[in-house]
């Protein structure tokens, strides 16, 4: 079994093995899902749906300002 490429906190690397198909360990999955996210420059869903969100509030006042 391979080592985690994780980091600790103290930024140093992560002494446990990693699982199996997964070149970090249970603990270091999120900074695989991070690193991936980063690498492939895939869009953050979490800050499109706050933008959305904002978007349609925005836009709701705006709406109701105009009606009247
Ligand atoms: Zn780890």
């Amino acid at each position: 079994m391979a080592q985690c490429e994780g980091k600790t906190r103290k930024r140093e690397r992560c002494k446990r093995d990693a699982k199996d198909g997964s070149a970090f360990c249970s603990i270091h999955v999120e900074q695989e899902v991070r690193t991936r996210r980063e690498a492939s420059g895939e869009w953050d869903t979490d800050a499109i749906m706050k933008a959305a969100l904002g978007f349609a509030i925005v836009g709701a006042i705006f709406l109701f300002r105009f009606r009247r």
